[in-house]
Formats: C-alpha cells, structure tokens, sequence
C-alpha cells in the first residue's frame, strides 16, 4: 500500500486514538440511554459524562449543550429555534458553508448577505451600518473561521455589535474548534455550532451550544430526548468519542502544539509552491488565519483537476470547486471574496491537522510542484 499524505482535515479530522477507545468502551454498555434499567442507566450515565466532559472543555453548563446527529442538524436546530423567537432582520455572512447558507435562505428567503473583503473577512462596520438602518432585533449568522481560507472572523467585534444592537449571534465554529483556544469563542454566540469529525472525533456527533435564556425548539416530534430538545436515540458511543476528542484536542497546549506543528507544516508547502510556482496564488494570506489550513488558486488549473492529480500521486487535498455532469462549479466563497470566475474554479484547499507531520508541507508541495509540472504549469529553475 502507497504511503498516503493525507491534507483534507478540514473535510473530516482522522479519529483520534482517545476518542476510538471511549467509543469502545460505550459500543459495549448496549443499553438505550431513555431505558429506566440497568443498561439503560449505564448508557445514560456514559452520555451525561459526556456533556460534562464537553460542557467543562467548552466553559459552558452542562445544561448548553444539545448533542446532535452533526453541526448540520444544529444548524437547523438553532436556526428553528431563532425563527420561532422572531428575529429579524437576518444578516447571513457571503462565506457561511452551504450547512448554514442553503438553510438559512430555506427559512429567510429574505436574508441579506453581509459582505467579505478579499481575505473573507466579515465587514463588521457594514453591520452596523445596517444595524443603526434597518433596526429590530437582527439575527447574525456568522462563523467563526472559515473552512476553505481558514479566515478567523472577528467574533469577539461582531458578538459585542450584535449584543449592543439587542440582536442575536448564531455561529457556526466547527473550523475553530480545537485550532483556537477556546476562549476565543466561549460565551461569545447565542446559539454556537460544533462537530465531532473535524476534530479527531467519529462522524454522527456534533453538538449545538445555547447561550443562557435561549431556548432550543424542537420542531421534530418524537421521544423528547435532549431534554425535549431534540428527538431521537443519541448516538452515545459516537457523543462520547466526540467529548473525549474535545478534552485532548481543545485545552491551550494542545491547540498551542497544533498551531505550532500545523503551522510549520503549511510554511514549508506554501513557502516551496510560491518559490517555484510563480502563478500560485495564496487566499487570505494576509489576514488571520487557521494554522492549518492553505488555500491556493492557480488560475487555468481546475479545482477538480488538481485533486485528481494529487490523488492519483498519494495525497488528499480538497477542491474549493467541484466538477459535476462535465462543469466546473465555482468557489462561491472565493467568489464572495471578489475572484474571477476562472481563479474561483481553480483553488485547492490544503489542511494538516493532529496527525500530520511538520515535513508533510514540503513532501506535499514537491508532489504537487510535479503535477503543476505535469498540467503545463512553469516551475522557476530554481525549483526545477
Ligand atoms: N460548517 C463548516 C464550516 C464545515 O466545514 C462543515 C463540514 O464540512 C459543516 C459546517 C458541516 O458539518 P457536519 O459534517 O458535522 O454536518
């Protein structure tokens, strides 16, 4: 088997060896946690461990956190549940992951976009602006980071503006999570949005995190589990494989160690590209950004295609754009943030993550130099 490169934590996060053994230990209780029995009460015990684990990794109650099937599901669930409390007008940022944008316009086909500068920075003072115009009680959905440029919002400025504008903050920070200390976006957002597998935890997990005196609707009739919240069997053994991942990934020096190792990895890729690729191109280089994550358009080299090629060499990356029945669908977050047409069908997304490598960021920029190479691309002799 080839020695695969795997750069796509930003998709999905391999499982961490903590999260796989809490899931074991879970998988082998086999009681329903609403069962009143011993086995039920066991599994409700390994759940509610779970939340507290959680809660306390997030500096929140116990009491917050909903547990849900993924950051998609609470996505819905906070967006029902802030429908249901009546706010408007609602302001939804142009760089949002189609979780929260298609969903969003589904319930709001009404909601205004709020304009990102060219690294998908939030226009904060845009805001405002219509904050002070169109007055209400807006509604912000803003994430945290985002998944394709790795952008870091200003959370902490957008959270105070919404709050002195008697509106509510609903962020999606399944990007941040565990690549930022968690005080950068604790107690900061109404309703806060998080996922399981982009942090080293299985898929099937995420959780949806309430701001005291903010109420989950549960719009789906069922059992009433999540404390009415949210019906359906938890996943416990997913849940506890979620929380544990979260207890090892999320304190400061574990995220401290994974900027600092993420970090170099992605200095030695982007430093080698830009040194023999003169028409690379590195989005929201500029701007704060994950550690992690390198986003890089070569204009005329399809998204889909530099995937393919990278794949076929023995590693993972992402497409920002995606080919489908033969066309070439464009970034429309390189979009928002002002690209051409053709530079937003041509960028790949880059992410190192727990498991990578410091040396990972040169091996994969030299495989993809000889694809770049291979596609017509002129490399510098300095490189060639
Ligand atoms: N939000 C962001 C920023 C993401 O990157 C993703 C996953 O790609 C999601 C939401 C959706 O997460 P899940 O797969 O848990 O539904």
């Amino acid at each position: 088997m080839m020695d695969r490169l795997y750069a796509d934590h930003n998709a999905s996060s391999p499982l961490r060896p903590e999260a796989r053994e809490a899931m074991l230990r879970v998988m082998d209780l086999g009681g329903n946690p609403s069962s009143v029995h011993g086995e039920g009460r066991a599994a409700k015990r390994a759940l509610e461990d779970a939340r507290e684990t959680l809660a306390h990794t997030l500096e929140c109650g116990a009491d917050a956190v909903t547990f849900t099937s993924g950051a998609t599901e609470a996505v819905h669930l906070a967006m029902e549940s802030a429908k249901a409390m009546g706010f408007g007008p609602i302001f939804v940022s142009a760089v949002e992951h189609d979780a929260i944008w298609s969903y969003a316009y589904h319930l709001w086909p009404d909601a205004q976009i709020i304009p990102v500068n060219q690294g998908a920075l939030i226009d904060v003072n845009w805001l405002s602006q219509e904050f002070d115009r169109q007055g209400g009680q807006p509604l912000v959905i803003a994430q945290a980071a985002n998944n394709e440029t790795g952008t870091i919002q200003s959370l902490d400025t957008i959270s105070t503006r919404v709050r002195a504008a008697g509106g509510a903050l609903l962020c999606d920070a399944v990007q941040l999570l565990g690549k930022a200390s968690v005080g950068q976006f604790a107690g900061l957002a109404d309703w806060l949005i998080l996922s399981s597998h982009k942090i080293g935890g299985p898929m099937g997990a995420g959780a949806l995190i309430a701001a005291p005196g903010i109420e989950i609707v549960n719009t789906r009739a069922g059992g009433g589990q999540e404390r009415g919240a949210r019906s359906g069997t938890e996943n416990v053994a997913a849940i506890a494989g979620f929380a544990a991942a979260a207890a090892v990934a999320c304190p400061d020096e574990a995220v401290q160690a994974f900027q600092e190792q993420t970090s170099q990895a992605r200095h030695g890729f982007e430093l080698a590209v830009a040194t023999a690729l003169a028409d690379a191109d590195f989005v929201s280089h500029g701007v704060r950004r994950l550690s992690n994550t390198s986003c890089v358009v070569v204009d005329g080299w399809e998204g889909a295609r530099q995937v393919m090629a990278m794949d076929l060499a023995g590693a993972a990356v992402s497409a920002g754009s995606a080919c489908s029945s033969g066309k070439v669908k464009m970034s429309r977050i390189l979009k928002a943030c002002g690209y051409s047409d053709g530079a937003a069908a041509s960028s790949i997304r880059v992410s190192f993550g727990w498991s990578s490598q410091i040396e990972d960021g040169a091996r994969l920029a030299e495989l993809y130099l000889q694809a770049a190479a291979r596609a017509g691309h002129a490399l510098s002799t300095q490189a060639a």
